[in-house]
């Protein structure tokens, strides 16, 4: 049966301190407990529950155990005096130590120890602009985190004091258990893997070694990189558990849109308005590139979205390749707030598109037209 956590158990976060777990502890016991509900098998049920949690988080060294392993800190080790028959422990095993402790030795690998107490990876979105993400660019983030408590240089021992090594395991942090003619290693129940146990806790940390603060990095994210491009930073993420090593920071990329420019892998898209006398007669006109404004000649009869491709003026990415296209997809501007001067000479224009030559004038049309009068004709056939 899948037994419920702790925390939740007394209804406290994972950073409640002593008094407030003491507190959660009072009310649940005093409205569980049996003396108040007769014959209640359910209360009673629940007051043990809280009991045990009650226990196990008021004792530090349980609590940290609970914290890193979960119920299975207290499961395996023997300490409710399961099924493993005793004698595990100490030398009995011997027998079948030298085999089974080779064998599992190999699977689990000697990394065991360090494994466990590793400090947690952390991730950190990081936005930036089009302009950063394509060129490069070192930024500054704070991040939360746990680092090593500098009071005890992360042993978790009060100053003047180390931390012992464990009796019972001899400083191994595994043990051998013996079910029948299976031997197994686990974790030691007493130092929870650590192969040390800290006699006197440092103040500062309680013990773990950490502490919370915040720390400042310089990260240099390099040029090309793109949304969901992550760099790692090895060995800043959280500090381990009393100077075990300490996990990964990822720095996750997240580019933001921009105003003129789209990315799509290594091309760049921009979208540049025209008016109809320069699409009509061609001309030249400035686009912008992320290098600057360069010159884009634009054909006499240029038709709305036509592509025009500016050869190496998009991006390198950032795991290699050729350097980009930057293409300039073209619009037709429909002339706005016109003159009577403008609206004349565009009457004049229209007349005479609309007149013999119109056919010539605007090829789309005219097949649009007809098709358009094909369909009729075929409806009433
Ligand atoms: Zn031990
Ligand atoms: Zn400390």
């Amino acid at each position: 049966m899948a037994k419920s956590d702790y925390y939740e158990i007394l209804g406290v976060s994972k950073s409640a301190d002593e008094r407030e777990i003491k507190k959660a502890y009072k009310r649940l016991a005093m409205k569980f407990h049996p003396d108040r509900n007769p014959g209640n098998a359910e209360a009673e049920a629940k007051f043990k529950e809280v009991k045990e949690a009650y226990e196990i988080l008021t004792d530090e060294q349980k609590r940290a155990a609970y914290d890193q392993y979960g119920h299975a800190a207290f499961e395996q080790g023997g300490m409710g005096g399961g099924g493993f028959g005793g004698g595990g422990f100490g030398g009995g095993g011997a027998d079948f130590g030298d085999i089974f402790g080779d064998v599992f030795g190999d699977i689990f690998g000697g990394g065991r120890r360090q494994r466990a107490a590793r400090g947690s990876d952390l991730r950190y979105t990081m936005e930036l602009t089009l302009e950063e993400a394509v060129r490069g660019v070192t930024k500054e983030i704070r991040i939360p985190t746990l680092q090593e408590c500098e009071k005890c240089d992360g042993s978790g021992a009060k100053a003047g004091s180390k931390p012992h090594t464990c009796s019972t395991c001899q400083g191994a942090g595994q043990v051998q258990m013996r079910q029948g003619f299976f031997a197994v290693q686990q974790p030691c129940p007493t130092c929870q893997g650590r192969g040390t146990v800290i006699k006197d806790p440092c103040n500062a940390c309680h013990g773990h070694g950490r502490v919370e603060k915040s720390k400042t990095l310089s990260v240099k994210i390099p040029a090309g990189v793109d949304t969901g491009d992550r760099i790692r930073l090895s060995g800043e993420g959280e500090a381990g558990e009393q100077g075990a090593p300490s996990g990964d920071l990822y720095v996750q990329v997240s580019v933001k849109k921009h105003a003129i420019f789209e990315r799509e892998e290594s091309n760049l898209y921009c979208e540049v308005p025209v008016n109809f006398a320069m699409a009509a007669l061609g001309g030249e006109i400035e686009v912008p590139t992320l290098d600057g404004r360069v010159k884009l000649k634009i054909p006499a009869e240029t038709q709305t979205g036509k592509l025009f491709r500016m050869r190496g003026k998009g991006v390198k990415s950032v795991r290699g390749g050729a350097v980009g296209d930057l293409l300039c997809r073209v619009v037709v501007e429909t002339p706005v707030k016109l003159n009577e001067k403008q609206k004349q000479l565009l009457q004049e224009l229209g007349e005479s598109l609309g007149g013999p030559a119109g056919d010539t004038n605007s090829p789309r049309s005219k097949s649009f037209f007809d098709g358009v009068k094909k369909f009729f004709d075929d409806l009433t056939r």
